[in-house]
C-alpha cells in the first residue's frame, strides 16, 4: 500500500513516539471493508462533494462475500436486477440470477468506474479502533500501520467469518478440512470420500455441483430446509440489448422483482398464517422430485416456512438421490482422525470434511474491536444480545456507523436494498458533522431504546419467532438480533428522514497537539491515489493466512 507518511509531529514526543506518529495516516472518513457496502458508502460521499476518505479491505480486492466465497454453484438467490446497485445498473447479466465470478467482476468494475480504486487500500486488515475523546478521533491499528478517522465505518458484513461447528476433535481430523467461504480451489476433490455438513444455503448450491466428481458424499443434516422451485434461467441477448438502450426497462423490471419479494412479507412478518400457501408450493417441490417416502419424510422440515431462510433449488434433491450420495439425517456428534461419528454413535470413513456451517452473525466479531466513549468494547456493551438504531449507531460510541448490524437483515428480498437505505443514513450523518463543524455526532439513548423496543414488539408475532425453528438470526440470549422485521420500504423511509432529535452534535475542543479536527492537520494523509500492485500480491499471501486462521480460530 503507498502512503504519505511525512508530517507534523507531536511536541514534546520523543523520538521514537515522533517516528510512530509520523507512521499515523489520517482520513476523514476510514471505511472498513471493500464489498456492497464499502463501494455504496464510497460512491455516495464522493457523489456528495466529500473526497477525504479511504475503504481499508483485509482481502486482495474489492467484492466482499463475492471476492470470498469461490465454491463451486455459488450465485445470488435474489434475482440480479434487484441484487445489483442502484446506481450501477448492469445490462449484461448473463443469467437472471448471477454466478459468484460474475457479481465480484461487477463490483470490481464498479469501483473503476467510478473512480473510487484510488481510494481503496487492500491487505490491511483492522485489528483496533479506539476512540480517542481528547482529540475526537478514532484511532486505528491495522496489519498496515495506524490511522486516524473523524469518522469510522464498519463495513465488514454479517456473513464475513466463517463458523465451524463446536464438535469435538475436530483439530484431529487429518484429511482435508475446509468451510465453503474459503474453499479450496487447488484441492482436487475427484474421486475422495466426502462429508458436507449443513444443509443452509450455501451447502445448497455446492453439493450438486460436487457430487458427480466426489467418489462417495454423505450430507449431514441437523434440520432439514425449505426448498422452493427456482425459476433461474440465463438472459437472452435480445434482453441485455433491451436493458442496454432502454435503460428504463431494466429500471421497471428491477422495481417488479422489488415488489414481488416486497408482498412475500405479509406472509413472513404480517400474516404467518398465510405462509401455509408456500408451504404448499414447497411441499409439491419436494413430493416431485423425491418419490421415496423415506428419503421425503427425512427431507420434511419440522418448522414453519420462512422461519429459517428459504432457498431456492431444482438441483438439491435430485443430488441427494445420486447412487453416491448419502442423505445422514443426523447432527454431528464428533470427528476422528480419518471419520466422521454420527449422532447414533454410527462412524463414517472420509477423508475430506466440508463444512457448509455458516458464519459468525449475532457474535459480530468486529465488535471485539472497537472501544467506545470511556474505552468500552462493543461486544461488551451489547453482552452477547447487540442493538443498534437503524442498524447503524450505537450510544457510547460516537462518529461511528455500521453497515447490516443487528436487525437489518431479510429472509425475502435484497440486502443492497437495506445497504443503499443505510448508505443514504450515513451519508447525511456525515454532512451533519460537517456542516454544523461539530466535533462529534453520536445517537441519542433514548432514540435507540425505543426503536429496539419496536423492532421486538413487530418480531414477536412474525413466523421467525412463532415459526418453531432455532436459527443463526437468534443471539446468545434468544432474541432475533438479525432481522428487520417490517416493509423495507419503511426502513428505508426512516433511515432518509434526518431526525435531528436522533443525534446529539457536539464540538469539543480538541486540546492543540494532541490530534486534531478534520482538515486541520495534514500528518500523514492517506495517499488516495491507490495501493501499489506489489502490496496487492503481497497481501494476496498474508490475507489467506489471515483468513484460513479465522476458520482455525471459531474452531475452538
Ligand atoms: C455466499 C453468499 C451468498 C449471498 N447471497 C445473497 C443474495 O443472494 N441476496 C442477498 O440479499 N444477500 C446475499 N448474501 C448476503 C451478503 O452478505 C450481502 O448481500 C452483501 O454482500 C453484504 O455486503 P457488505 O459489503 O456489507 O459485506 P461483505 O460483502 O461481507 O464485505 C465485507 C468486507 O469487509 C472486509 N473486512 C472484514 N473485516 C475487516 C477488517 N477487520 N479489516 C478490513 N477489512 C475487513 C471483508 O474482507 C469483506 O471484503 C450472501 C452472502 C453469502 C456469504
Amino acid at each position: 500500500m503507498s502512503a504519505d507518511t511525512a508530517g507534523p509531529t507531536v511536541a514534546g514526543a520523543t523520538a521514537a513516539e515522533s517516528a510512530a506518529e509520523s507512521t499515523t495516516k489520517h482520513a476523514k472518513v476510514v471505511i472498513v471493508g471493500g464489498g456492497f457496502s464499502g463501494i455504496g458508502l464510497a460512491h455516495s460521499l464522493l457523489k456528495n462533494k466529500f473526497t477525504d476518505f479511504v475503504i481499508l479491505e483485509r482481502s486482495t480486492d474489492v467484492g466482499g462475500v463475492w471476492q470470498l466465497n469461490t465454491y463451486p454453484g455459488c450465485t445470488c438467490d435474489v434475482p440480479s436486477n434487484l441484487y445489483s446497485l442502484s446506481f450501477a445498473p448492469n445490462p449484461d447479466w448473463s443469467s437472471t440470477y448471477s454466478p459468484q465470478p460474475e457479481i465480484r467482476a461487477y463490483l470490481q468494475n464498479t469501483i473503476d468506474r467510478f473512480g473510487l480504486r484510488s481510494r481503496l487500500h487492500t491487505g490491511v486488515d483492522v485489528t483496533e479502533a479506539r476512540w480517542d475523546e481528547g482529540a475526537q478521533l478514532w484511532q486505528l491499528q491495522t496489519s498496515e500501520g495506524s490511522y486516524t478517522a473523524q469518522v469510522l465505518v464498519s463495513a465488514v458484513g454479517p456473513l464475513t467469518e466463517p463458523k465451524l461447528p463446536d464438535v469435538p476433535g475436530i483439530e484431529l481430523f487429518e484429511g482435508k478440512l475446509m468451510h465453503s467461504a474459503r474453499w479450496d480451489n487447488d484441492y482436487d476433490l475427484t474421486g475422495k470420500r466426502v462429508a458436507s455438513i449443513g444443509t443452509g444455503a450455501s451447502a445448497i448450491q455446492y453439493v450438486p455441483r460436487i457430487a458427480d466428481q466426489v467418489g462417495e458424499l454423505l450430507v449431514f443434516q441437523r434440520s432439514a430446509p425449505w426448498i422452493m422451485p427456482h425459476d433461474k434461467r440465463p438472459t437472452t441477448p435480445e434482453e441485455r440489448e433491451k436493458f442496454r438502450s432502454r435503460p428504463m426497462t431494466q429500471k421497471i423490471d428491477r422495481a417488479k422483482v422489488y415488489v414481488s419479494k416486497e408482498v412475500l412479507l405479509l406472509g413472513f412478518a404480517k400474516r404467518p398464517k398465510l405462509m401455509r400457501f408456500v408451504e404448499g408450493l414447497s411441499s409439491k417441490h419436494l413430493a416431485s422430485q423425491v418419490s421415496d417416502p423415506v428419503l421425503r419424510q427425512a427431507l420434511t422440515p419440522d418448522f414453519t416456512i420462512g422461519c429459517k431462510r428459504i432457498v431456492p433449488s431444482n438441483e438439491w434433491y435430485p443430488a441427494l438421490q445420486k447412487p453416491n450420495v448419502t442423505l445422514v439425517p443426523k447432527a454431528l456428534r464428533e470427528i476422528r482422525a480419518h471419520s466422521v461419528v454420527d449422532a447414533d454413535g454410527t462412524e463414517h470413513e472420509v477423508d475430506t470434511i466440508i463444512f457448509g456451517t455458516g458464519f459468525h452473525v449475532t457474535d459480530i466479531p468486529f465488535a471485539d474491536r472497537v472501544y467506545g466513549r470511556d474505552g468500552v468494547l462493543m461486544n461488551e456493551v451489547w453482552q452477547g444480545s447487540p442493538r443498534a438504531y437503524l442498524g447503524a449507531s450505537v450510544p457510547g460510541f460516537p462518529n461511528f456507523f455500521m453497515f447490516l448490524g443487528p436487525n437489518t437483515g431479510l429472509g425475502h428480498s435484497s440486502m443492497i436494498y437495506m445497504i443503499e437505505s443505510q448508505v443514504t443514513h450515513i451519508t447525511n450523518a456525515i454532512r451533519a458533522l460537517d456542516t454544523t463543524g461539530s466535533t462529534s455526532i453520536e445517537v441519542d439513548s433514548a432514540v435507540h431504546d425505543a426503536y429496539n423496543r419496536d423492532i421486538d414488539r413487530k418480531m414477536a408475532t412474525t413466523v421467525w419467532e412463532v415459526g418453531g425453528c432455532t436459527t443463526f438470526y437468534q443471539d446468545a440470549t434468544g432474541r432475533n438480533a438479525t432481522i428487520y422485521p417490517d416493509w423495507t420500504f419503511r426502513f428505508r423511509r426512516e433511515a432518509k428522514k434526518w431526525r435531528k432529535d436522533a443525534y446529539h452534535l457536539a464540538t469539543v475542543p480538541v486540546a492543540a497537539g494532541v490530534g486534531a479536527g478534520v482538515g486541520s492537520t495534514d500528518r500523514g494523509r492517506v495517499d488516495a491515489r491507490g495501493s501499489a500492485a506489489g502490496a496487492d500480491a503481497a497481501a494476496a499471501g498474508a490475507g489467506a493466512g489471515r483468513r484460513l486462521s479465522a476458520v482455525e480460530r471459531s474452531a475452538r
